[in-house]
């Protein structure tokens, strides 16, 4: 056989070394608890990174071993991003904002001996510590207070020279790290990922219909990251040289756009409920930030709806659609606009662009209905099903059940979508979320989205009730924008002219708040729970 290319490993040492060698300049920004700014680069992390990799090698972490992060988003969280895994470690990254049940059962699951916690995050620990086997915690001092009694400085472990650590053998399917389903129904379940996949995603979202992320850029992580690597971004960022700022614990409106300004953020990342607070407050104060550095707010984890996009349109900042997955990489979908679509008026434009979008490069999609795969069309929903190297082939610690995987190898995502003759994928639910009423599918995305588009209104979800004539039927839950008036008559008129009259809600109640999961998304378990006994008015 002819010899083809060298056989060299994909692992995030390279992304590491890259940073270094070509961005050591470039600037990582943290917000500490005080909320004074911390400032530190490329080359600091690469140093700083593989002293914490040569530490845990020390420490015993063999090849393969998990190592815990219980963190906020900070300069000293990217430097275990890179240091967990080039001691040949697996960085798992906690949720900070489950229950201390569930984070006691994601840290014995995983395996986590030695954990990294921030020190203002301690005593939070602590209530789940009695419940786990974990042997160390190193204590981050981002507070700069000192290390309690009882605990191992972070500082003080990694205090050693590390200009001589070799890398160990990273074979490229090894795993590099793991993160949790953050689960709305049952036990989250823990999803590895090999350094082959971080790399590869990282490459493919950096593309410029992507993310298009340069070392130009300054991007504002506000996802967690402990919600799926903050969609991968740290990584791609070592490798592209873009400069990176982080909130920490502040995820106030007003402290992100702050950072917004001084720090010329050019692409921001975060979840629809964040971008919401922060459309509202500049709807409020239009002139109190200078925000003219053509930002692109990359938003997931749950749908957006045009009239945010449009929202935030007006205060020049560009809306970023994507879905994804802990089950991926995490992003399977981009939305962004063909150059056909250039000329469209805005709203359309806005409609485009609030698709959840086309597939990133190495991810295939596909509709499976009732009858098998379905048309392109726009118009047929099923299941939708991924495929690629940046999917996983399972999960940890539990086997491969045919309910995940397809017999002929596709990812069975749970989400009910549709895909148009052009590409883009539409969510329309969670196939636990559909509403049936009278034997016929009701979307409650869709209505979401409508009732979002009313000017009155901050927050929709919609959910199913009980009814003995229809089974189910749809009810709106409501939350209007500050000092807002709104009737359930002026919403249902609304929105009328874009559905069938048996698919509009008979109720609108309206609420103080809506119940969010840690990630973000409608917690609608808790809604459903909470309107169990409601009778719905329709006939
Ligand atoms: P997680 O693994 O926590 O990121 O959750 C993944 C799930 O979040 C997906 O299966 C979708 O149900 C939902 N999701 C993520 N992004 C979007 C989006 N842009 N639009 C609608 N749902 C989304």
């Amino acid at each position: 056989m002819q010899s083809t290319m060298m056989q060299v490993p994909l692992n995030v040492a390279h992304l590491l070394e890259r940073g270094r060698l070509f961005f050591g300049s470039h600037e990582i920004v943290s917000r500490l608890p005080d909320k004074s700014l911390a400032r530190t680069n490329f080359a600091a992390i690469h140093d700083r990174a593989r002293r914490l990799a040569k530490a845990l090698v020390a420490a015993g972490v063999k090849p393969g071993d998990a190592v815990g992060t219980f963190m906020w988003n900070s300069s000293w969280h990217l430097e275990a991003y890179f240091g967990i895994p080039v001691a040949g470690a697996v960085l798992h990254t906690i949720n900070l904002r489950l229950s201390p049940q569930d984070i006691a059962y994601i840290v014995e699951d995983a395996g986590d001996r030695i954990i990294l916690v921030d020190d203002v995050l301690l005593p939070l620990f602590e209530k789940v510590l009695p419940f786990t086997k974990v042997e160390r915690i190193i204590v981050v001092p981002t507070s700069g207070a000192p290390v309690p009694d009882g605990y191992e400085s972070y500082e003080d472990f990694i205090a050693e020279d590390a200009s001589d650590y070799q890398y160990p053998q990273l074979d490229e399917n090894a795993p590099c790290g793991m993160c949790y389903t953050s689960g709305t129904v049952g036990r989250p379940k823990g999803v590895v990922h090999s350094h082959r996949a971080v790399v590869l995603h990282a490459l493919s979202v950096s593309l410029p219909d992507c993310l298009n992320l340069s070392c130009h850029d300054s991007v504002f992580v506000v996802t967690p990251m402990f919600h799926v690597n903050a969609w991968g971004v740290p990584f791609a960022a070592a490798m592209v040289g873009c400069s990176l700022q982080f909130p920490g614990q502040h995820m106030g409106a007003e402290d992100l756009l702050d950072i917004m300004e001084s720090e010329k953020v050019t692409l921001a990342l975060g979840v629809p409920t964040i971008w919401m607070s922060i459309r509202q407050t500049l709807d409020r104060q239009p002139d109190r930030w200078k925000l003219g550095h053509g930002t692109r707010m990359m938003v997931g984890g749950a749908a957006v709806n045009p009239a945010l996009v449009g929202g935030l349109e007006a205060h020049g900042l560009s809306i970023k659609h994507g879905w994804g997955m802990t089950e991926l990489t995490p992003v399977g979908t981009l939305s962004w606009l063909k150059p056909e679509h250039t000329s469209l008026p805005a709203e359309q434009q806005y409609e485009i662009r609030a698709r959840q979008g086309l597939p990133i490069p190495l991810m295939e999609l596909r509709i499976m209905g009732d009858d098998g795969v379905q048309p392109w069309d726009g118009q047929s929903v099923g299941e939708l099903q991924v495929r690629g190297p940046i999917v996983t082939g399972g999960y940890h610690n539990q086997p491969t059940t045919e309910d995940k995987l397809t017999a002929d190898g596709w990812f069975r995502t749970g989400d009910v979508a549709s895909i148009d003759a052009e590409g883009y994928m539409r969510i329309s639910d969670r196939t636990k979320d559909l509403i049936k009423s009278g034997g016929e599918w009701i979307s409650s995305v869709d209505l979401e989205n409508a009732i979002m588009g009313h000017p009155a209104v901050a927050e929709a979800a919609v959910i199913a009730v009980q009814h003995p004539r229809w089974d189910e039927r749809p009810l709106a839950v409501v939350v209007k924008r500050e000092g807002q008036k709104v009737t359930a008559d002026d919403l249902r008129a609304f929105i009328a002219p874009r559905f069938a009259k048996w698919q509009l809600p008979d109720d609108f109640i309206f609420v103080d708040s809506l119940p969010h999961t840690s990630t973000g998304k409608f917690l609608k378990t808790a809604l459903r729970q909470q309107f169990k006994d409601y009778v719905s008015s329709a006939p």
